[in-house]
């Protein structure tokens, strides 16, 4: 009797304990988090082709994960995939020098901003005829799908006449321009100004236009906790100097 009664109290603690196990397995969620595959410096691809990337996105994501304790996996799709994954819920966030914009405001939340930005025109770096906009009219220009680049170039095209070819990652948009097939491409200030420090054969013929910030954005009204988590890890950081030490690591003329 005593030993049938032992019995079933250890059935009892062993089932609350397995209950409790899963508990702490599903608040040890591994968020998804969407990038891009090259948009340097923000996302730069390892040069040996390993499919791994550094850059300020990933490593203030890395720090503020950190920060906040939580563990995250980073899916590398290229720009328009991400945002895709994010939409088809195949990822719970996207940080891909993502431009917080009013119309993407409407679908999804963003964190605060973490980085100033805006589009500029570039042209290969022995093109002395594409100087402005209507430069371009009855020629090719190269776009990347999705981004904010290729909305302002989709506004553009009507007024001065050209046509669009539209890309999946920055390097192949580059070198459609450099190639000689597109005259012009549509790229982000930060992103073109550190491929031309690279050495890139590109350079930079307007001002930077459709200033926006970058953010890490969520599907509107879902993974709120990880969003807040991202702003008060990305407080912490800028707070602590690290937020700074990521930036001088990687724009920081040495
Ligand atoms: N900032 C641009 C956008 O949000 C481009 C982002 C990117 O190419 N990774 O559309």
């Amino acid at each position: 009797m005593l030993k049938r009664m032992l019995g079933i109290v250890l059935a009892v603690v062993m089932c609350v304990s397995f209950a409790a196990c899963g508990e702490k397995k599903s608040s040890e969620k591994v968020y998804r988090i969407a990038t891009d595959t090259a948009f340097p410096p923000f996302e730069i691809p390892d040069e040996k082709g390993s499919g791994k990337l550094t850059g300020i996105d990933i490593d203030i994501l890395a720090a503020i994960a950190e920060d906040q304790g939580f563990k995250y996996e980073l899916d590398v799709l290229g720009f328009d995939a991400a945002v895709v994954a994010l939409e088809s819920n195949q990822a719970d966030a996207v940080i891909a020098g993502m431009s917080i914009t009013d119309k993407r405001k409407q679908s999804y939340d963003f964190s605060a901003p973490y980085y100033d930005s805006g589009v500029v025109m570039a042209v290969s770096s022995d093109n002395d005829t594409i100087k402005e906009y209507k430069d371009l009219a009855g020629k090719k220009v190269a776009a990347k799908r999705g981004t904010e680049g290729a909305t302002f170039a989709e506004k553009l095209k009507e007024q001065y006449g050209f046509d669009i070819t539209l890309f999946d990652d920055s390097p192949t948009m580059y070198m459609d321009v450099t190639s000689g097939n597109s005259v012009a491409c549509f790229e982000d200030y930060p992103v073109m100004g550190y491929q031309i420090a690279k050495g890139s054969k590109l350079k930079m013929v307007t001002d930077m236009e459709q200033g926006s910030s970058y953010g890490f954005a969520v599907m509107k009204g879902k993974n709120t906790e990880l969003l807040t988590m991202f702003d008060k890890g990305l407080e912490n950081i800028k707070a602590n100097g690290k937020y700074q030490e990521i930036l001088d690591k990687y724009i920081k003329e040495k």
